[in-house]
This record gives structure tokens, sequence and C-alpha cells, in this order.
């Protein structure tokens, strides 16, 4: 590898009148400095043809045209033809601490940031590993363990029945280590009330589901900053939200069984979609975008729970999962997913609605994030997030707006991060272009095509080891 005084660099850089990119440093220390030359920028600014980028130290040091010159010893790929993005971000992840097969997957696809939803302590160790470059991975924001209320349907999350306990939680999950509290279906609204009011004192922020117990509109009201898979987004813009809710507090409740009422719930939902109020869905948008709450879709999951059992089963990716992750996903989906002809229609409308409401939500103004629920049924680290690209767009979405979304709104300037992915192809003429990548760009390192190859080798090879015991891989 070719290298480049810091000296020379600083000269160079005092030339373009940019000086003062780099972090300290000895003069005569040397670095690895890369240019694309020729490419086309694509990012949450505009479209930029014929530019040169300049990276080193994983910062873009300067943005300038084809001809910029370049300092001595430096890297120059010439990529004419070919379109560069920032790194993309999945903002609903499972499955970080699988190592050798979550962090790789995500990185060949040219995901550098990913927010995972279950967080326990290996995994905040694993995040630090990162950022020490003792692990090559994407940035980990990572959530706390699960806090859930009595008759959660989700085993391992960790229950709450008392505002005094979702506080205690609240404080432990910072201690933990976690950037955020993550938080479940089944809080009541006292409860959700105390857990805010706990992350306020604390500096944290909660995110996650919309209680089955609480108005979406309430929970962004009391500070919830993430609104996860569509949920309790049909009943807050229906016109027949009250006496759905009725029904909700109605239904008889078996914690012996308390999936059957999570699904009935569901079935409310999808009821709430046929009597969908425009005027609601303006005031909803007004409060979410006044509190600062996002929705986070993670639509390529939720449309395989609303597809019959094999519509995925024999998706070429699969070689990628380890065995137990295989099984979890034919097994895991039999209880969710329609069977007769009548139950797959009724499902493919109410996703199709769903969509329609995502859009709706984006045109009046609330942020939509990207997210994949990857480690859940057929939803694949890394891969899914250029399929959620294409359900963000098929939702209608533009390409510049999903393309926003999947990458947090980042810009490529000087200063910036160099995470970047360098496609074949324009994904604002066609989003699917996302997934023709040629090479990613992260934490200082150049991930070429034969490179990323031999990645995706290891993967697999990886995923035909045994695996520990299946902990954790939901939701
Ligand atoms: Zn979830
Ligand atoms: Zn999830």
């Amino acid at each position: 590898m070719t290298e480049t005084t810091r000296r020379e660099l600083l000269g160079w850089l005092a030339g373009l009148g940019v000086a003062g990119l780099l972090a300290p440093g000895r003069a005569e220390a040397s670095t690895g400095v890369t240019a694309l030359r020729g490419v086309t920028l694509v990012d949450s600014s505009g479209t930029r043809p014929d530019t040169t980028v300049v990276l080193a130290d994983n910062r873009v040091l300067a943005v300038g045209s084809r001809d910029l010159p370049l300092p001595r010893g430096s890297t120059c790929l010439d990529l004419a033809g070919k379109f560069v993005v920032p790194g993309l971000w999945d903002m609903h992840v499972h499955g970080a601490y699988l190592d050798r097969i979550t962090l790789p997957l995500c990185l060949v696809n040219g995901v550098t940031g990913i927010r995972e939803m279950w967080g326990f302590p290996p995994i905040y160790e694993l995040r630090e590993r990162i950022e020490r470059g003792e692990v090559f991975g994407p940035r980990l924001v990572v959530g706390s363990t699960i806090i859930d209320g009595p008759g959660s349907t989700l085993p391992g999350a960790l229950v709450v029945a008392t505002p005094d306990e979702g506080r205690q939680a609240v404080r432990d999950a910072k201690a933990q280590g976690a950037d955020f509290v993550k938080v479940y279906s089944y809080l009541d609204r006292p409860t959700l009330a105390a857990i805010a009011d706990e992350c306020a004192r604390q500096a944290i922020t909660f995110a996650g589901h919309c209680s089955n117990h609480v108005a979406l509109g309430d929970a962004s009201d009391l500070g919830q900053r993430t609104f996860e898979h569509m949920y309790g987004l049909p009943l807050a813009t229906s016109s027949r939200e009250t006496q759905l809710r009725q029904a909700i507090a109605d239904l008889p409740f078996d914690p012996a069984n308390s999936f059957a009422w999570f699904k009935q719930v569901l079935e409310f939902e999808r009821q709430a979609t046929l009597s969908h109020s425009r005027s609601k869905a303006v005031h909803l948008a007004k409060r979410l975008r006044r509190n600062g709450s996002a929705l986070c879709p993670t639509m390529v999951a939720m449309r395989v729970y609303a597809s019959p059992a094999d519509r995925f089963a024999n998706d070429p990716r699969l070689k990628y999962m380890p065995a137990f992750y295989r099984d979890y996903w034919r097994d895991g989906l039999t209880q969710w997913v329609p069977v007769t002809p009548q139950e797959i229609r009724q499902q493919a409308d109410f996703f199709r609605r769903r969509q329609d409401q995502v859009a709706e939500m984006h045109e009046l103004g609330v942020e939509v994030l990207l997210g994949t629920d990857a480690g859940n049924p057929y939803s694949f680290s890394g891969f899914s997030v250029h399929d959620e690209l294409e359900l963000l767009v098929e939702a209608g979405l533009s390409t510049t707006a999903a393309l926003k979304a999947g990458t947090r709104g980042a810009v490529i300037k000087p200063g910036a991060e160099a995470n970047l992915v360098v496609l074949d192809g324009n994904p604002i003429r066609d989003i699917r272009n996302t997934q023709r990548i040629h090479t990613v760009l992260t934490r200082g390192r150049v991930l070429g095509p034969a490179e990323r190859q031999r990645m995706l080798a290891d993967v697999e090879k990886a995923a035909q080891e045994p695996f520990p015991a299946a902990v954790q891989t939901c939701c």
C-alpha cells in the first residue's frame, strides 16, 4: 500500500484551503490516502457528477472536480461511470452477537451502521471492540434488553409490572451500557410514562413497539423516539379507533396463550385500515413531527408475516444463515402466516394499506427510517436493507427519499466519516441499483469485488459450523 506523509498531506490540504481536517499526529508519520476519481456522488444534498473524493483515516478530506490534484503517494481508484452513496444504516436489526455472520454480511452489503434492538452486555462489549478496531464491523447502536409488561409474548423479555420496576429497568439499562431503552407491546400507560420520565432523568432515549395499551400519539407525546413495524398506526388513524380500542379492552386474556390475544389485536389493526381517516392522519403526523418521533416500518419483515409460509422458503441467501436460524425461520412462521386463500388475500391487502399509511406519513413530514428486523424470518443481515429500500419505493417514497432514509440523511463532504458505497448504477434512476455494489469503503478499508466475495465465502463457511444454542433471535 502506498503512503503519504502527514507533512505532505497537510501541505496539500493547505493548498486546497481546507487545512484542519486531520486528526493531530506527528508530521513525519505516514497515512494511506485513497482517491475515488471521476465518480457521481449521490447523497442527501443531490447528485454531483464528475467528482473526485479523497479519503484518509476514515475521513473524507476533500471533494472536488474530476481533475483535482492528489497528494503524492495516494492510491487513486479510477471509477469513472460509478456512483457513490453514503454507507447505509439498518435501524432495526437483531443478531449482532453472531459476529462472524451479521457483521460481514452488513459490510459487504454497504451497511456501515446498525441499530441492534435487543441488547445485552456481550453486544455492548462487541460495540467497543469494533470501535477499538479489534473486530471489523459496522457502527453499532445498541438497545437495552427488551422491556415489556405482564402478558409479554416474548420469552426472555424483562417484564416490569409497576412504574417503579420500569424506572429501575431504565437505570439498569443505562448502567449496563445501552444506547437507548427498548420498549415493547404490553407496557401499560403508567409504566410507560414512568419509563419515559426516568429516561429523561438518565438522558437516554426510548424506542420500540407501540404498546397495545397506549395510543401511538400518546406514546409519542411521552417521548418515544421510534415506532417499529407499523404497529399502532392503523388504529391511530382509524375513524373507528374508539370502538376498536374498546374491543381490545374487552378481549379476554389468557396468560397461557398471550399470542392469541396479540394476534387478535393485529386483526383489529387490519380492520382499522379499512376505516382510515385522512384528517386523523394529518393530526397524528403533526404530533409525531412536533415530538421528533420517527416510524421504522420494517416492511421487509412484515411482508413475510403477511405472505404464505413457503413464499420465501427457498431464498438462495439462506446459505449464509446458521442452521438454528433456518429452523427457527421455518417453524416460527407457522403461527403467524395466512393459510386459506381468503386469509392470503386479506393479509396482502392489509400489507398494502399499511404501506400506503407509511407513505402518507412520509408525505406529511414524519421521518421514516429504514429497518429490516434482520434475524426474523427471511430478513437477512445486510441484504435485506436493499429489499427494504425497494419496498419503501413500492410504498410510494421517491428513490431520493428512500435513499435518504437508508443513509440517515448523510452528505459526503470534507470532515464526514468515509463510509462509502460504490455502485455500478444510479440508485436515483432505479433503487435496485443499490444492489449492484462494486466497492465498500469503511474504517479505512477498501472492500473491492474480490474481497467482498472472500468475505461472503467466509460467512457461508461460518454458517455451517455449530453455533451455541439459539438465543434471543427475535423481534
Ligand atoms: Zn419488534
Ligand atoms: Zn425486531
